[in-house]
Order: C-alpha cells, then structure tokens, then sequence
C-alpha cells in the first residue's frame, strides 16, 4: 500500500484529522472554491446558534401534546420544519419512539449523519471508528459504557443514518414530570437521549 510506505509523499500528511481539515481548507481557499469567512459562519451557526436545544424543544412537545407527537412520529421533516428547525442535513427526519418494550439508538455506521437542525454538530465519539462499528454490533455493551443500563426484556433496536434520512429518537417521559410544562421538560431532555446513547434527566 502506498500510504503504509513513509517515503509516499502521502505518509507526509499531518496524522491528526483537524490539521488535515485545515490543509483542505486552505487548499480550497487558495483555489477560490470556497470563503473561508462562509465557512466561519456555518460552523458558529451549527455549533453555538443550533443545538440540542431544538431537538429538546420538539422532544417536550412530543411529551405534553398527543396530537403532535402523533405527527411527528408519522412524518416528522414537515413537523419539525413548522418550529423552524430545517436546512442542512435535516431534509429527511424520521423519529422514533422508545417505549418500555423497545430501545432505539442512532448511528451512522458510514460516516457521521446526524439530524444538523435538531441536535447541532455530531459529537466526537458520534464520528469515531469505535462508536460507529460497536453501536450496531454490540448496542448493549455501548450503551453500558454510556452509563445506560435497559432491563432485558426491552429490545434495541439501532437505526443506520444515510445521506437521506437522520433519526431522531423520541424518549420515554421521565416518572414526576406530569406538573411540568414544556420548558421544564425541554430542560430534562438531553442530547445523549435523543441520539439513544443516554436517558433524560430525572427532574429534581
Ligand atoms: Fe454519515
């Protein structure tokens, strides 16, 4: 293999993914295919102005409102779009629904899809080799090192994103909440629990 060989100039590349990034980027600047201030402002767009905010908004919506969770659960991209939440890599959400019987988790065994307009930039370990071969293989034992631990008889199920379709997961309301009202619930929901790797939070 070329690569394998230290003398290819390919061995030359700096190993760790963000130095690799930059090359690209300044490779793409300097070619004029790409403003490196556009660049700039999408990532601050997904990172600090989009998040699992939205996601939880829609979650605790789910939560006190039947007729919408119905909604969301039957064709959930047109659902979601209504609350503004739609663009890049949102053009196809589908949502699932866990329940005492069944346990859904997210992952792209391909690379790193991931529902953008909801939950934000994909966490690292959501783009990692580790997560992406184990999730599928082996969900229990991944959820375990998540800290989430299902009674046996509730089935997994692990839902591969593609190009075309980013998975929400619609959790379980946690027990005590039902006084809370939508911004309290939207507190509990966190963004491990709708990928499927983490529960919502107990409320205090
Ligand atoms: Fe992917």
């Amino acid at each position: 293999m070329p690569h394998d060989d230290p003398d290819h100039p390919h061995a030359l590349l700096p190993p760790d993914p963000a130095l690799r990034v930059k090359a690209l980027e300044t490779i793409l600047t300097r070619k004029g295919l790409i403003d490196p201030a556009a660049l700039d402002e999408i990532i601050d767009t997904y990172q600090n102005k989009i998040g699992p905010q939205n996601g939880a908004r829609v979650v605790a919506r789910a939560w006190i409102d039947p007729d919408f969770r119905k909604a969301l659960l039957a064709d959930a991209t047109p659902v979601v779009a209504d609350l503004g939440f739609y663009g890049r890599q949102g053009e196809h959400i589908v949502a699932v629904e866990n329940t005492p019987d069944l346990h859904n988790m997210v992952v792209c065994t391909l690379c790193s899809c991931y529902p953008w307009p909801l939950l934000g930039i994909p966490p690292g370990w959501y783009k990692s080799d580790a997560y992406r071969a184990r999730a599928a293989r082996e969900p229990r034992k991944v959820l375990a090192e998540f800290g989430v631990t299902l009674p046996s008889e509730t089935a997994v199920r692990v839902w591969d994103s593609t190009a075309e379709i980013r998975y929400l997961v619609l959790p379980m309301r946690p027990a005590g909440t039902e006084g809370l009202g939508e911004d309290d619930l939207a507190a509990l929901v966190t963004r491990d629990c709708m990928i499927g790797t983490g529960l919502p939070k107990e409320p205090s």
